[in-house]
Order: structure tokens, then sequence, then C-alpha cells
């Protein structure tokens, strides 16, 4: 298969004459099918390509609570291939914090961009950097009065962010926004940002577009041109800088993305598609057992 080439322009939108941008959408569209339809070719082409992906929504279905992912059996050896395949070029960018991530993935580590961009581990065995203090107690005492409302409102707190959920009690959301947008309005240093049946307060500044724009600096994914799939308005940025830097990005339909404007239909097309990349063509969610396809 052939790929329109989109290196020359990987810097950024900036240096694009403006005679060739009218014609940039076209080609994005190009290479975004060309993708879709042949993923082993993701794999295929050594140093080529890395994958960007977010958890929730993306990789595994909504839960009525965060806690309550269910991660097929074999999603694990699959994620782990993908990544070998891939010369470990994957990463997640995640909303949720690394060791959130490690712990529903367990026993595999990667590479992961945590808490919309405010904590970072860079490589799948090293250790966590945060990039932002944690949130303050006050901070949380306020929310947590907020959330009083209902028992069914479920506050997380991770690291540098705090996410308010009210998946159970969604005729919550306007009260729970104007609360929570007037405490965030009090501070200079932190913004609320809505999600899938999530409201969270986030420290200004950080973002999965920046996690992602930080991580693409460094090996192994310098040189490479960034794949981001997401299925939320946190995701936007990182699929927006990912196709600034001469990738793709590629979205799952859901409560946010309607299947139009998605490239994906959810969560189960999206992993089978991962799977081809990495080359584990028989994939399939209710396999109990599955062996890691050579690297
Ligand atoms: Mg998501």
């Amino acid at each position: 298969m052939h790929f329109p080439c989109a290196h020359g322009r990987t810097s950024t939108s900036r240096t694009i004459p403006s005679k060739s941008r009218c014609y940039l959408p076209l080609v994005m569209q190009h290479l975004k099918s060309a993708l879709l339809e042949a993923p082993g070719e993701v794999g295929g082409v050594a140093g080529r390509w890395a994958l960007f992906i977010d958890i929730d929504g993306t990789l595994l279905e909504m839960a009525p609570t965060p806690d309550a992912v269910v991660v097929p059996a074999n999603l694990i050896g699959m994620l782990d291939a993908l990544s070998r395949k891939l010369g470990g070029a994957l990463a997640l960018s995640t909303g949720r914090s690394v060791a959130e991530a490690d712990r529903i993935l367990a026993p595999l580590k990667l590479i992961t961009s945590g808490v919309h961009g405010t904590e970072v581990r860079a490589s799948p065995s090293g250790e966590t950097t945060m990039l932002v203090q944690p949130t303050s107690q006050g901070l949380l005492k306020e929310i947590m009065e907020v959330a009083r409302a209902s028992p069914d409102i479920v506050v997380e707190t991770k690291g540098a962010g705090i996410a308010v959920h009210y998946r159970k009690v969604p005729e919550l959301r306007p009260y729970l926004e104007a609360e929570l947008g007037r405490i965030a309005a009090l501070r200079d240093t932190i913004v609320l940002r809505p999600g899938r049946r999530v409201l969270e307060v986030l420290p200004k500044g950080y973002s999965k577009g920046a996690g992602l724009a930080s991580l693409m600096r460094t090996a192994p994914f310098k040189g490479r041109l960034p794949i981001m799939i997401g299925d939320d308005y946190g995701d936007e940025s990182a699929l927006a800088i990912a196709e600034e830097l001469g990738g793709v990005g590629l979205r799952v339909a859901g409560e946010y993305f309607p299947p139009e404007r998605a490239d994906f239909s959810g969560v189960v097309a999206t992993r089978r598609w991962l799977a081809r990349v990495a080359g584990v063509e028989a994939y399939s969610d209710d396999m109990p057992a599955f062996q890691p396809a050579d690297a």
C-alpha cells in the first residue's frame, strides 16, 4: 500500500505555505483512510508511527464509576504485543493517574501521560514525574461540599486533578457545572473541564495535547508520526496536536463524538483495529487465552 508522504511538514502548520493549506485536509483524510483500512502498515513500517491511546471510552467501555471498568482478559497481552510491534512507541494518554492506569492494566506498564498531562512516566519501568503540585485540601473540601448534593456523585482525587462524576445522576449536571465553575472562577490557576458524565477541576496550562507534544520530543517517539485515539472533549487537544505534527487523530464514537464524526464505532472496533496493528489478527475480546505475537 502506498501512503501519501506526510514528512516534510512535520514541524507545525505555521510553516506551510498558505497556498498548500487548502489541500491539507484532503491529504490528512486520505492518510487517515489508508491507515484505517490497512492497520498492519502502522506496525509494519519500522520507526514510522507512534500511538497515543486514551483509556476510558476508547480502550475500555465507560462504566458507572471509574473503578467499575471491565478489562477484557486479552487486552493486556494485545497491548503488550502492540507496544513491542511499535518499538515501544506506544503511550497511554489518560485523565486517570499513572498509578490508576497501572492498576487496571496490571501487570502491564506502559509509557503514560496521566491526569490530562499533569504527570508523566516516560518509560514503562521508570518513575512517574508529577509536573504540578497535588490539589490543595482547601479546594478538595469545597468540592466535597458541592458533591453532598447526592450520594450518587463520585468525587475522584488524582494528583493535580479532581474529577466529579455524575453518571448516575445526569440531571445534576447544571447544578454541578454552576457550582464548580464558581469555585474555579475564584482561582486563576485552575480550570473546569467537561468530559463524559464528568466535570474535572484541573490546573491551567496542562492538557493531553501538551503531554503528547512533550513525549514526541523524546525517544522512542521522536522522529515518528503520532496517531492519537480518543473519544472525548479532553482528547481534542491531543487529536489536534497529532494532526499538527503530521500524524492523525482518530475519534471514537460515543456520548461526545457522533458516529458521523468518528473513525471508530466504539471501543470494540477500536480494540480490533489496534489488534490488527499489533499483528494479532485473531484477536477477540472473548478469547480466554492469548499468546502475544512475536515482536
Ligand atoms: Mg476517554
